[in-house]
This record gives structure tokens, C-alpha cells and sequence, in this order.
């Protein structure tokens, strides 16, 4: 994930473009990808598919020539979409289209113009003070023309038609925690799954430029999909952080909470909102599908959110390997959560007489193994789910889906329809 992000950063990514096509490339030579080429102009229910922005170089020159800004050393210098502009002018006028944090003084701000033809550049306050008066020159090389929204598609086809969405945007910059760490973990994920035999669900990995990617593909696609997170801010040091879907108490609402309650870790839960990264699309009330969020910090909350300080030393090699990890546990639930039948209702089975007493005395895990084994034949009624029994004995998932595959295996139990 780390090799990912580090070769990934230096592209200047932005809702269209070469960048997205070069990172959706990168992802390609790791998982089985798709990339989707939608022309400008296209409608997209309320929107359309907007011109192709590429860029090739930008500076600003002082009065005495020097370059004092230049989007070689940093793309988030330039403002993100920004039309060519080549031209010299005052001081007072070039302030007019400079962007800087005054708090923060030494970090550069991200800042896009996407839907409103502008353009622009974001330097360090202090670049700014530094300033003198005099005439200036400014280049941006850039092009905004017809061409293409792209986007990479990734469906891994499993017994069932009905798919899991996992969707994360592909159009930020040079930033690591808001967008690189999503499409490693995604990318990552992809990879984990494929490797599998067997897949209950089909899974659809979708890498997206934000709000335009997400209602495009909602506006050109059947839509299939019964449970869904959106990725991102994956690589912090933060907590776990759920936002949950419209429906908010979905069957991914509740396996999420399992996983993270069933961590030991804190972690944060909210309601949705109709803010923040694509699940503003999912959930609209035309689709309301069940997509949350699943991030560490989330968007706006961490003094590195979209500055020059979110760049590789803020990634963690072990926050993106638990996040990782916590996303396959929430696939986990997913995959094994079934309703079943006892078999033997009537009062308890004997499980001694069929070998599920392992432990002769009874350690810590021996006793919880047993009382996994008591809860599924309780509530295995053919109404509750594992998940169900899972909420209701505060234990974790794997643990009752563990005891409910040692109960079919002694025919103790069968799926109910
Ligand atoms: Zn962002």
C-alpha cells in the first residue's frame, strides 16, 4: 500500500484528466480494472460531464525573474482546474488569485475551481509576506477541453448477483490520507477478495473523481448493490470513524459496529448527514442505498486536511494495514451472516455426546466457545441472523459464525430459506 501511495503522489490528479488515467493505471497492474472513458458533455441527471482539464507546468515570477511559486516542486500550487492564464500584472492584482492560510503559514492549501471558470495558485503564507511590490508574471499551462470523465470500475462476480459497493475518489492531488490511502486499502481489498474461491456477494470497486464520478456511474449503470462503504482517510494514526448510511440501521450499519465494537478499540459512530464524500450520491432519496463510511479521522477534522502537510510522513504503514484489516472483518460479516434453524429446539443438545465440550476444565476461551455455542442454538430460530445473535450476546462476529459452523457440522443446525 505504501509502495502504491508513494508512487501515486507526485501525479496531479483532478476530477478529469491524465493524472486520473495514470493512477487508475497503477491500480490496473495490481487488480482487475476497468477504465471508463464518459465524454464531455454527457448528461448526468442534473449535472454534465464537465471539460478535461490537463496540465503541464505553472510559476510565478517576481519582479526580478525568479521563480517564487512553481508547480514542479508542488502541484497543490496551482489551483486545481484553473484555466491557461499567461500574463504579467501588479502585485495588487496578482493577490486577487492567491490562495494561503494565514494559521498556517508554512503549508500550502489545496483549493479546486472545478465548475467555475477561474484561475489561481496556493503558496505558503509566508511566501506571500515576503512578497515586494512590482510587476509580476504568471504562466499556467493548462488546457480545459472536450474530452472525458474517467473512472476505474472493478466487479469481482460471486454467487450472488447482488453486489457490495466500495467506492473511493480518485481526484485529489498530491495527498495522502484524503485519497491515496482510500485506493490503496481499496486496491488492497480488491486484491484480498479476488484471491478467494468463493464469493457469496459480487463486490464492485469503484474509483472515482468525487460528486461527478459518483453520479455518473449512478446515472449509466443498473444498480445492484444491497450493502456499500465509501473510503477514505485510511492512512492516520486516528480512531476508526463510522458514518452511518441514510437507512441507519442497515445491515452494513450493523456489521461495521459489530467489527469495531468486537476491536476493543474506540472508535467514533455518527448519523448521516448529507455532507462529506459520495454517500451524499448513494444515499440520495431516489437510491437510498445502505452505503456508509468507514474512514479514520474524518474529512475536515485533522490540522494536515487538505494542506501540503498531508504528504507521505503522515501516512502510517500500520494505520493502513488496520484499516485493511477492519474492512475485510466488515466483508466477513457480510459473507457469513445467515439465518439458521435448530435443529434440536426442545431443550438443549447434548454437545458433550457430539465432541464440542473441547476443553476438559474450561479456560477463558473454552467457556466462551461454549456460550458462542448456547446463543446460536438459542436464537437460532430461523427469524435471527448471526448477526442478530452477534448484537444480542456482545460477542464478536467471528465467534459465533465459528460456533454456528461447528453446529452444522454435527447437524445440529440447517440454513433457514
Ligand atoms: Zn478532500
Amino acid at each position: 500500500m505504501i509502495d502504491l501511495i508513494t508512487a501515486a503522489y507526485p501525479i496531479c490528479r483532478s476530477i478529469t484528466g491524465d493524472g486520473v488515467r495514470r493512477t487508475l493505471r497503477m491500480i490496473q497492474e495490481r487488480i482487475p480494472l476497468e477504465i471508463r472513458e464518459v465524454p464531455t458533455g454527457t448528461q448526468v441527471f442534473d449535472w454534465t460531464v464537465p471539460k478535461e482539464w490537463n496540465i503541464r507546468g505553472a510559476w510565478i515570477k517576481d519582479p526580478s525573474g525568479e521563480k517564487i511559486v512553481d508547480f514542479q516542486d508542488c502541484n497543490l500550487h496551482v489551483l486545481n482546474y484553473s484555466v491557461p492564464v499567461h500574463e504579467k500584472l501588479p502585485l495588487a492584482e496578482l493577490k486577487k488569485h492567491l490562495f494561503t492560510l494565514p494559521d498556517k503559514p508554512d503549508l500550502i492549501p489545496y483549493r479546486t475551481s472545478y465548475y467555475k471558470e477561474a484561475w489561481g495558485f496556493c503558496l505558503r503564507h509566508r511566501t506571500l509576506e515576503s512578497l515586494p511590490e512590482g510587476e509580476y508574471e504568471v504562466l499556467i499551462d493548462s488546457t480545459l477541453a472536450d474530452g472525458s470523465l474517467t473512472y476505474g470500475e472493478c466487479l469481482l462476480p460471486g454467487d450472488s448477483e447482488r453486489e457490495v459497493l466500495l467506492s473511493t475518489h480518485v481526484c485529489h492531488p498530491s495527498l495522502c490520507n484524503d485519497n491515496l490511502s482510500g485506493i490503496a486499502v481499496m486496491t488492497e481489498l480488491a486484491r484480498e477478495l479476488q484471491a478467494r474461491p468463493r464469493r457469496r456477494y459480487s463486490y464492485r470497486f469503484l474509483f472515482i473523481p468525487g460528486t461527478i464520478g459518483s453520479i455518473t456511474w449512478l446515472a449509466l449503470n443498473e444498480v445492484k448493490i444491497d450493502h456499500g462503504l465509501v473510503a477514505a482517510n485510511l492512512g492516520d494514526p486516528g480512531r476508526f470513524h463510522y458514518k452511518k448510511s441514510r437507512r441507519g440501521n442497515a445491515e452494513i450499519d450493523r456489521a461495521v459496529l459489530a467489527v469495531l465494537k468486537a476491536s476493543g478499540e474506540p472508535f467514533g459512530v455518527e448519523e448521516f448527514v448529507p455532507f462529506g464524500y459520495d454517500e451524499r450520491q448513494y444515499c440520495s432519496p431516489g437510491f437510498n442505498l445502505a452505503v456508509g463510511s468507514l474512514t479514520r479521522t474524518p474529512y475536515g477534522r485533522y490540522p494536515e486536511y487538505h494542506t501540503s502537510a498531508d504528504n507521505l510522513d503522515f501516512v502510517k504503514p500500520e494505520a493502513l494495514e488496520g484499516s485493511l484489516r477492519t474492512y475485510l472483518a466488515v466483508m466477513g460479516v457480510l459473507e457469513g451472516n445467515r439465518r439458521y434453524r435448530n435443529l434440536n429446539p426442545n431443550c438443549e443438545p447434548q454437545l458433550g455426546r457430539r465432541g464440542l465440550y473441547r476443553t476438559l476444565g474450561g479456560d477463558e476461551s473454552g467457556r466462551a466457545r461454549e456460550l458462542a455455542l448456547l446463543w446460536v442454538l438459542n436464537l437460532s430460530d430461523g427469524e435471527h441472523s448471526l448477526l442478530d445473535v452477534t448484537e444480542r450476546s456482545g460477542m464478536s462476529f467471528a465467534v459465533i459464525r465459528e460456533a454456528a459452523d461447528a453446529l452444522l457440522e454435527v447437524g445440529l443446525l440447517e440454513e433457514a430459506p
